[in-house]
């Protein structure tokens, strides 16, 4: 196993380095640092920029807009871009359906939905968890029934994050009620401007509209928008879950607002000094500090083992847990060096009383709580790990 950095990929991490240092736009990188909201305009602008230097999609086959990087490469990658403050794309599009549709999709769906994924002029959301579907996802009952070149859908899609801003919905609708869970199941492209979808907001105990319920009555969706075969939807779900959680532990985001805290910490007094010289904080800081290194080396691990041909499997769960965790205490940490500043009804409309950093610190520390739930949740990527593990 070797975890040094070749000449050329140090090389490489410079030109992302230098790249970020020019092309992103400043009140974006302030927004990201201060946990601000993005509007979907700052996401496009951003994730334009990307995409004109050829950077939007580095996992994708180069026929379709990939850059034929090395896992390190992608690695050094989203390190650099999460350490310069860059907001990660959202991921529905370009991590989600776009792999899907290049995998399993028809030659006129490829030509159909990929550019304009690539090119971000399309907003992608996800429609997989429903009201009584989450961790038990093959239990879902939005029903798909044929009519001719269409299927009916009727059902409702819970938790559709920015469903708000999206053109097309990617969806596990049932096609087969009398088919074992798994296998009556198919996965179908909607456009969100069919008649029958509805969005409605659900605000978040931060305050914010990050997530809807997307409801579906009588909704004409033609045959042709359906991926792979009827029944087989359940093969391209799990094929999208396993992208979706190596992505979530983002390292050098972690690296970012750590190294925020600490500088917020050390403008804070305590006794004589500052946070940083008191032993309770400094003793939570370098608890929080070792785990990140250890992510960041288990993440090389892995990555050393891709690089020899093999292929992540619970490993993902793995990193999705701690990497979630620690973005978790982090927030807390930050939390905590605002002090009563930092509680909820002491900042007024988003703007703080005491040092600037509190204005959003119990927002982001509430907004977290999502992290260890979505994509899976931390329980249930720990059964994945101990059935890998143990055999259970
Ligand atoms: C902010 C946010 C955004 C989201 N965005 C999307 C989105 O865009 N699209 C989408 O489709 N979904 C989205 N989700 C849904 C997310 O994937 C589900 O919330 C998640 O899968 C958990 O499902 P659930 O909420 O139904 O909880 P449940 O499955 O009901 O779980 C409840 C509790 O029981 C535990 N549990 C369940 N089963 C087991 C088990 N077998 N062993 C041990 N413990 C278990 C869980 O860990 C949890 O603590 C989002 C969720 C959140 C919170």
């Amino acid at each position: 196993m070797d975890l040094e950095f070749s000449k050329e990929e140090l090389a490489f991490r410079d030109e992302v380095r230098s790249f970020a240092q020019q092309k992103l736009p400043a009140e974006i990188r302030e927004k990201v640092d201060q946990g601000r909201p993005l509007t979907k305009e700052d996401q496009v602008r951003w994730q334009k920029l990307l995409a004109d230097k050829g950077w939007i999609a580095p996992n994708w086959p180069l026929q379709w807009g990939g850059t034929g990087w090395t896992p390190t490469q992608m690695y050094l990658f989203d390190d650099e871009l999460g350490a310069a403050g860059a907001p990660p794309v959202i991921p529905f599009g370009l991590k989600m359906v776009g792999p899907v549709i290049y995998t399993f999709g028809s030659e006129e769906q490829k030509q159909r939905f990929l550019p304009d994924i690539v090119s971000s002029n399309v907003w992608w959301c996800q429609g997989y968890s429903e009201p009584g579907s989450g961790s038990d996802l093959a239990s879902l009952s939005t029903r798909a029934v044929r009519d001719g070149d269409h299927y009916v859908v009727n059902g409702i899609k819970a938790w559709t994050t920015l469903a708000q801003h999206a053109d097309w919905i990617f969806c596990l609708v049932r096609t087969d009620p009398n088919a074992k869970k798994q296998q009556g199941i198919s996965f179908l492209l909607i456009d969100m401007k069919s008649p029958g979808v509805t969005v409605h907001p659900v605000i978040t105990m931060e305050g914010d509209h990050e997530v809807n319920e997307t409801h579906f009555e009588d909704v004409r969706v033609p045959v042709a928008n359906r991926i792979g075969e009827e029944n087989q939807g359940w093969t391209y779900a799990k094929y999208l879950l396993t992208h979706e959680r190596t992505s979530i532990a983002n390292v050098g985001a972690i690296k970012r607002t750590f190294a925020r805290v600490k500088r917020e910490a050390a403008k804070v007094t305590s006794g004589d000094g500052t946070l940083l010289d008191s032993p309770v904080f400094a003793r939570k800081l370098a608890d929080v500090a070792i785990q990140i290194t250890a992510l960041e080396y288990t993440m090389l691990r892995i990555l050393s083992q891709v690089a020899r041909g093999g292929a992540p499997g619970a490993e993902s769960s793995l990193l999705k847990v701690r990497g979630t965790e620690i973005q978790q205490s982090i927030t807390e940490l930050l939390m905590e060096a605002g002090g009563y500043y930092s509680m909820p009804f002491v900042a007024e409309h988003g703007k703080a009383i005491g040092p600037e950093f509190t204005a959003r610190a119990a927002a982001n520390y509430f907004n977290y709580r999502k992290v260890t739930i979505y994509g899976g949740s931390s329980e249930v990527q720990k059964n994945i790990m101990s059935k890998a593990v143990l055999g259970l």
